[in-house]
């Protein structure tokens, strides 16, 4: 009976700890991007036609003072919750359009969206505030969305979804499959792309079914004229069968992994042929 007290005694004071840990999180969040404490992480994906560098995934990373780097699981969902992804998510657009304006042309640049940030209709100004700001060419700029963006508010959504699209940004479904109903929000609104989640990339490797279902959907992609990324790439074995069943394109710790963009830039100008010979 005593260890049952102690016991929950504990579990009490963990939670409490979590609570706090959580409140001071968030109070640090408030700040952290006028800090200077963000960063974006440039992760690049490849055209599998001719393993050329396509363009690069933003990923934020956020350098805490006292707690290191802190990955976006653990702050974005964070963020969402009490709102503050607004204005975060404003930062990584502006900054990752005024990156990738120092890029070659053929070189787009793929910014993660939170459901939050399309509600209303504040996203529009933002968006168009970010592309004359930074001087980026629209089409050089792609939206990844997940399915959770279209379970809420989907009038507000597909309506700044459709107004991105008719700047001429891309716009991309991310983690296809893992949602609930994800074939009816290919009905729902036209993307460019999908990007094939990684569980089902990686159980490629063992699982006939899946190698089905992927070609399943890189055919269906083919139907509806939209591309298809490969999420999660880890191995050379997986890129050519995902090469011989007609993926478009790849990403994954195979082809590079999320990097500062002092190294990007350095992928980018100083050893061209690493890009041709990084998946080779
Ligand atoms: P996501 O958009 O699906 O991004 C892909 C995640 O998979 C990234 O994790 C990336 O580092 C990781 N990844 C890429 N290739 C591989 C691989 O070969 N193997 C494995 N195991 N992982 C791989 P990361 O950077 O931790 O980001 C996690 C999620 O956080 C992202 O998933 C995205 O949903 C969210 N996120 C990141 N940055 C932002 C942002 O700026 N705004 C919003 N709203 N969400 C963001
Ligand atoms: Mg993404
Ligand atoms: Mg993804
Ligand atoms: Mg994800």
């Amino acid at each position: 009976k005593e260890d049952g007290r102690n016991t929950y005694r504990f579990f009490e004071e963990d939670m409490g700890t979590e609570v706090n840990d959580r409140r001071e999180l968030i109070l640090d969040l408030r700040n952290a991007a006028a800090n200077g404490e963000m960063e974006l992480y440039f992760q690049p994906q490849y055209t599998l036609s001719d393993y050329q560098i396509s363009g690069f995934e933003a990923l934020l990373r956020w350098n805490h003072p006292t707690r290191g780097l802190v990955s976006p699981g653990d702050f974005i969902p964070l963020a969402e919750d009490t709102g503050l992804i607004v204005q975060l998510g404003e930062w990584v657009l502006e900054e990752a359009c005024r990156i990738a304006t120092g890029w070659p042309d053929h070189l787009r640049v793929a910014v993660n969206l939170s459901p939050r940030q399309l509600r209303g209709n504040a996203f529009g100004p933002v968006l168009i505030g970010a592309l004359m700001k930074s001087g980026l060419k629209a089409d050089r700029l792609e939206l990844e969305v997940t399915e959770s963006v279209l379970l809420t508010d989907t009038e507000d959504v597909v309506e700044a979804l459709h107004q991105a699209k008719s700047l001429g940004v891309k716009v991309s479904m991310d983690d296809f499959g893992t949602g609930y109903s994800s074939l009816s929000y290919l009905r729902r609104f036209p993307f460019d792309k999908i990007k094939i989640d990684q569980s089902f990339v990686r159980s490629m490797a063992y699982s006939d079914d899946s190698i089905s279902i992927v070609k399943a959907v890189i055919e269906l992609a083919k139907n509806l004229n939209m591309t298809t990324t490969a999420e999660g790439v880890e191995t050379r074995q997986l890129l050519d069968m995902l090469n011989d069943i007609g993926c478009t394109d790849a990403q994954g710790y195979y082809l590079g992994r999320p990097m500062p963009v002092s190294q990007a830039n350095e992928l980018i100008f100083t050893c061209p042929q690493a890009v041709t010979t990084a998946a080779q």
